[in-house]
């Protein structure tokens, strides 16, 4: 069966795309070795630098594959064999950074948070001044609760301290601000399918310090992989920039297409419009949830994302028959991801294209449907929260 085409996808990713970038992406069939892609190529890196700060030409890399790819490839392209990583965990893609370090044979120490909460910042400072590591893993948004890390100071702090960071930008990227070469972030990994409002299916890393340019070229040897050896897609990704054709492997060519039209309606919008609707639809979805009786995962308003939004259930109310409700509404939202908070949560994700109906609809849904469950709620208590947010914010 296939799903309404008027449902609401509200999980944090895939996002729904915009029928106008898909409509290029489907207007003709790209092959990879045509000068036209070269220049939609190069102009979506172009545009790529410009959504994350990143000056001057440093290496952007475009190919097949997710998230988790590109955290891969850039972690064993530009960390030495046996080289010590600290990892910080807010959550389970905290978790995934510290995994795909150790099978990869680094030497893995990781700082927990509790649930819902960021390592104080101290406590990650006074860990990187006993000395020895060569990188920092951090994730910006961490999607399995809803909290944002203080990447800024985190790259502040690695500075001081000599080490590498490394940014999992998967769930903030053209939604949370960040400045990559002006904060010091030198790897930072994303993918197509979150706030980039693409289909699945392209991995991205961008290096946006000269030290991870140098670290980059100084690891070229190392690197125990054909498809991720980022030497050979630097020398692709540069003739895609300058406008030439160049392989190493197929790039998803319709998705290119479609990415650089998303990033050219990214730009359009403005970061700081978009900064900012997400995150008055995020603070208005907080309210409304919070006016409903439930409590929100992420433990203050200041580390909680403005991309998803990991919620308790009340007492007594199964995630997973609340999900197939809501779906039954035609709103979709995710289940749990940190085992931690299994059997206890759900998550909306409300990045990339979300607008205020798509909030107001949540939380409309949620009222009822909690109430239709036997949860003591009173009707519009949520919304009258939600409209409050979105008629003094001017939204
Ligand atoms: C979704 C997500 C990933 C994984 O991306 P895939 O495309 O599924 O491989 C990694 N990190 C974060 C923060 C994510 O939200």
């Amino acid at each position: 069966m296939y799903p309404d085409e008027r449902r609401i996808l509200l999980t944090p990713g895939p996002v729904v795309f915009s029928i106008d970038n898909l409509r290029y992406m489907l207007s003709t069939v790209y092959e990879h070795t045509s000068i036209d892609f070269a220049e939609i190529y190069g102009r979506a890196i172009k545009k790529f630098r410009s959504i994350i700060g990143a000056n001057g030409n440093f290496p952007v890399f475009m190919f097949s594959g997710s998230g988790t790819l590109a955290m891969e490839a850039s972690l064993i392209n530009i960390l030495k064999p046996g080289s010590r990583v600290l990892v910080v965990s807010h959550g389970f893609f905290g978790d995934r950074w510290a995994e795909i370090a150790r099978v990869n044979g680094y030497d893995v120490k990781v700082l927990y948070s509790d649930v819902g909460d960021i390592v104080d910042l101290g406590f990650i400072a006074e860990e990187l001044s006993k000395g020895g590591y060569d990188a920092l893993l951090v994730t910006h948004v961490e999607t399995s609760t809803g909290v944002r890390a203080d990447v800024r100071s985190l790259a502040s702090i690695a500075s001081k301290y000599n080490t590498l960071i490394f940014v999992d930008g998967v769930s903030s990227v053209a939604a949370e601000p960040l400045d990559c070469s002006r904060w010091g972030v030198d790897v930072l990994v994303t993918t197509s399918q979150k706030a980039l409002e693409t289909p699945p299916g392209v991995s991205i890393v961008a290096l946006c310090t000269s030290r991870a340019v140098k670290a980059l070229e100084a690891n070229n040897g190392n690197v125990r992989s054909f498809y991720m050896r980022l030497s050979d897609w630097r020398k692709v990704m540069e003739a895609y920039e300058d406008g030439r054709i160049s392989y190493h492997a197929t790039p998803p060519t319709h998705l290119i297409v479609a990415l650089e039209r998303a990033l050219t309606r990214i730009l359009e919008e403005g970061l700081e419009a978009r900064f900012k609707r997400h995150y008055i639809l995020a603070k208005a979805l907080r309210e409304g949830i919070r006016a409903l009786g439930l409590e929100v995962v992420a433990k203050r308003e200041e580390i909680a994302s403005n991309t998803v939004t990991a919620v308790y259930t009340p007492q007594g109310v199964d995630p997973i028959e609340l999900r197939r409700r809501l779906a039954r509404g035609n709103i979709i939202i995710a289940l749990p991801l940190h085992p931690a908070l299994r059997g206890k949560s759900f998550r909306i994700g409300h990045m990339g294209s979300v607008n205020h109906n798509d909030i107001v609809a949540v939380v409309a849904l949620l009222e009822r449907t909690l109430a239709s469950m036997g949860v003591k709620i009173e009707l519009g208590s949520g919304l009258r929260a939600v409209q409050q947010i979105l008629l003094t914010e001017n939204l």
